[in-house]
Protein backbone atom coordinates (compact mmCIF):
# COMPACT_ATOMS: atom_id res chain seq x y z
CA UNK A 1 0.00 0.00 0.00
CA UNK A 2 1.71 3.19 -0.85
CA UNK A 3 1.72 6.01 1.43
CA UNK A 4 -1.32 7.93 2.23
CA UNK A 5 -1.47 11.84 3.05
CA UNK A 6 -3.13 12.95 6.37
CA UNK A 7 -6.93 12.78 6.22
CA UNK A 8 -9.78 10.51 7.08
CA UNK A 9 -9.71 6.84 7.23
CA UNK A 10 -12.31 4.31 7.67
CA UNK A 11 -10.83 0.31 8.18
CA UNK A 12 -13.87 -1.48 7.16
CA UNK A 13 -13.87 -5.40 7.53
CA UNK A 14 -16.19 -6.76 4.75
CA UNK A 15 -17.23 -10.14 6.23
CA UNK A 16 -19.66 -9.56 8.95
CA UNK A 17 -19.96 -5.43 9.03
CA UNK A 18 -20.83 -5.67 4.64
CA UNK A 19 -21.99 -9.20 4.42
CA UNK A 20 -24.34 -9.79 7.88
CA UNK A 21 -25.16 -13.46 8.81
CA UNK A 22 -28.33 -13.35 8.32
CA UNK A 23 -30.04 -16.55 6.86
CA UNK A 24 -26.59 -18.24 7.55
CA UNK A 25 -26.15 -21.69 5.21
CA UNK A 26 -23.85 -24.49 6.52
CA UNK A 27 -22.23 -26.33 3.48
CA UNK A 28 -23.96 -29.47 4.70
CA UNK A 29 -27.51 -27.74 5.10
CA UNK A 30 -27.71 -26.22 1.33
CA UNK A 31 -26.14 -29.37 -0.01
CA UNK A 32 -29.61 -31.03 1.32
CA UNK A 33 -31.54 -27.97 0.49
CA UNK A 34 -30.90 -28.04 -3.22
CA UNK A 35 -27.94 -29.73 -4.98
CA UNK A 36 -28.32 -27.83 -8.06
CA UNK A 37 -27.80 -24.34 -6.54
CA UNK A 38 -24.88 -25.97 -4.59
CA UNK A 39 -23.17 -27.07 -8.05
CA UNK A 40 -23.60 -24.38 -9.95
CA UNK A 41 -21.78 -21.71 -7.10
CA UNK A 42 -19.34 -24.00 -5.95
CA UNK A 43 -16.82 -24.36 -2.73
CA UNK A 44 -17.66 -21.88 -0.38
CA UNK A 45 -19.94 -20.61 2.97
CA UNK A 46 -23.01 -20.18 1.40
CA UNK A 47 -25.69 -17.75 2.72
CA UNK A 48 -29.42 -16.17 1.72
CA UNK A 49 -28.72 -13.20 -0.07
CA UNK A 50 -31.08 -10.37 1.04
CA UNK A 51 -33.50 -11.36 -2.08
CA UNK A 52 -33.99 -14.96 -0.44
CA UNK A 53 -31.15 -16.89 -3.34
CA UNK A 54 -28.21 -18.64 -2.37
CA UNK A 55 -25.12 -17.30 -2.98
CA UNK A 56 -21.68 -17.56 -2.05
CA UNK A 57 -21.01 -15.64 1.22
CA UNK A 58 -17.88 -13.94 0.02
CA UNK A 59 -19.34 -12.69 -3.29
CA UNK A 60 -22.29 -10.58 -1.96
CA UNK A 61 -22.81 -7.21 -0.06
CA UNK A 62 -25.96 -6.39 1.94
CA UNK A 63 -27.48 -3.40 0.47
CA UNK A 64 -28.79 -1.70 3.51
CA UNK A 65 -25.20 -2.12 5.11
CA UNK A 66 -23.74 -0.19 1.86
CA UNK A 67 -26.27 2.45 2.40
CA UNK A 68 -24.65 3.04 6.47
CA UNK A 69 -21.08 2.78 4.51
CA UNK A 70 -22.12 5.43 2.16
CA UNK A 71 -23.60 7.37 5.08
CA UNK A 72 -20.58 7.72 7.02
CA UNK A 73 -18.70 8.40 3.94
CA UNK A 74 -20.64 11.10 2.92
CA UNK A 75 -20.98 12.70 6.20
CA UNK A 76 -17.58 12.27 7.37
CA UNK A 77 -15.51 12.48 3.79
CA UNK A 78 -13.03 9.34 5.08
CA UNK A 79 -11.65 7.07 3.01
CA UNK A 80 -11.88 3.40 2.97
CA UNK A 81 -9.23 1.05 3.80
CA UNK A 82 -9.94 -2.84 3.25
CA UNK A 83 -9.28 -4.23 6.36
CA UNK A 84 -10.16 -8.18 5.42
CA UNK A 85 -9.36 -11.18 3.23
CA UNK A 86 -11.57 -9.89 0.33
CA UNK A 87 -9.66 -9.12 -2.71
CA UNK A 88 -9.17 -5.39 -3.55
CA UNK A 89 -10.81 -5.62 -6.65
CA UNK A 90 -13.28 -7.32 -5.86
CA UNK A 91 -14.49 -5.43 -3.39
CA UNK A 92 -14.02 -2.58 -5.25
CA UNK A 93 -16.63 -3.91 -7.96
CA UNK A 94 -18.77 -5.38 -5.49
CA UNK A 95 -18.73 -1.39 -4.53
CA UNK A 96 -19.14 -0.27 -7.33
CA UNK A 97 -22.47 -2.04 -8.22
CA UNK A 98 -24.19 -0.22 -5.66
CA UNK A 99 -22.40 3.48 -5.64
CA UNK A 100 -19.66 4.12 -7.75
CA UNK A 101 -18.79 7.19 -5.58
CA UNK A 102 -18.26 4.90 -3.09
CA UNK A 103 -15.85 2.30 -5.01
CA UNK A 104 -13.50 5.37 -5.90
CA UNK A 105 -13.60 5.87 -1.86
CA UNK A 106 -11.99 2.86 -1.56
CA UNK A 107 -7.93 3.65 -1.69
CA UNK A 108 -6.67 0.78 0.15
CA UNK A 109 -5.96 -2.36 1.94
CA UNK A 110 -4.22 -3.20 4.92
CA UNK A 111 -3.39 -6.76 3.85
CA UNK A 112 -4.35 -8.48 7.20
CA UNK A 113 -7.52 -8.50 9.32
CA UNK A 114 -8.10 -7.22 12.57
CA UNK A 115 -5.64 -5.84 14.47
CA UNK A 116 -2.84 -7.19 12.40
CA UNK A 117 -4.18 -4.89 9.29
CA UNK A 118 -4.52 -1.90 11.67
CA UNK A 119 -0.87 -2.21 13.05
CA UNK A 120 0.44 -2.78 9.14
CA UNK A 121 -1.86 0.32 8.06
CA UNK A 122 -0.44 2.39 10.80
CA UNK A 123 2.87 1.36 10.08
CA UNK A 124 2.74 2.20 6.35
CA UNK A 125 1.03 5.51 7.44
CA UNK A 126 2.66 7.32 9.65
CA UNK A 127 0.96 10.62 8.99
CA UNK A 128 -2.40 9.29 10.00
CA UNK A 129 -3.02 10.50 13.54
CA UNK A 130 -5.68 7.92 15.88
CA UNK A 131 -8.09 10.83 15.54
CA UNK A 132 -8.24 10.61 12.02
CA UNK A 133 -8.76 6.54 11.40
CA UNK A 134 -11.67 4.24 12.74
CA UNK A 135 -12.18 0.87 12.43
CA UNK A 136 -15.37 -1.33 12.06
CA UNK A 137 -15.12 -5.23 12.63
CA UNK A 138 -17.22 -8.09 13.58
CA UNK A 139 -14.11 -10.29 15.28
CA UNK A 140 -11.26 -9.69 16.97
CA UNK A 141 -10.26 -6.15 19.23
CA UNK A 142 -11.39 -8.35 22.61
CA UNK A 143 -8.26 -7.12 24.42
CA UNK A 144 -9.84 -4.24 26.88
CA UNK A 145 -6.37 -2.37 26.54
CA UNK A 146 -5.95 -2.47 22.93
CA UNK A 147 -4.43 1.16 22.48
CA UNK A 148 -6.87 2.04 19.66
CA UNK A 149 -10.26 0.51 21.12
CA UNK A 150 -11.62 3.70 21.40
CA UNK A 151 -11.32 3.83 17.54
CA UNK A 152 -13.10 0.33 17.00
CA UNK A 153 -16.88 -0.24 16.42
CA UNK A 154 -18.01 -3.75 16.35
CA UNK A 155 -20.64 -4.44 13.87
CA UNK A 156 -21.73 -8.17 12.73
CA UNK A 157 -24.18 -10.25 13.99
CA UNK A 158 -27.55 -10.40 12.23
CA UNK A 159 -27.72 -6.66 11.14
CA UNK A 160 -24.01 -5.99 9.93
CA UNK A 161 -23.33 -2.02 9.86
CA UNK A 162 -26.55 -0.78 11.15
CA UNK A 163 -27.70 3.59 11.26
CA UNK A 164 -26.62 3.11 15.12
CA UNK A 165 -23.02 2.37 13.90
CA UNK A 166 -23.13 4.99 11.32
CA UNK A 167 -23.91 7.92 14.07
CA UNK A 168 -21.22 6.28 16.78
CA UNK A 169 -18.33 6.87 13.51
CA UNK A 170 -19.81 9.71 12.63
CA UNK A 171 -19.31 11.08 16.36
CA UNK A 172 -15.57 9.74 16.37
CA UNK A 173 -14.87 11.67 13.53
CA UNK A 174 -16.46 14.41 14.97
MG1 LIG B 1 -15.31 -10.29 9.67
Amino acid sequence: MERLARGRYLLVDVDGPLNPYYGFLSETEARVRDKRTRERIGRGFLRFSPEGKIVRFDQTLDPLCVDCLKEVVDATGAQLIANTAWWLEDLRNALAEFDPGLAKALVGRTGSKCENGVRRFLETNPSVCPEDFAIVDDEGFDDLNYEYRSRFIRAGGKTGLSPEHVLQIIVLFA
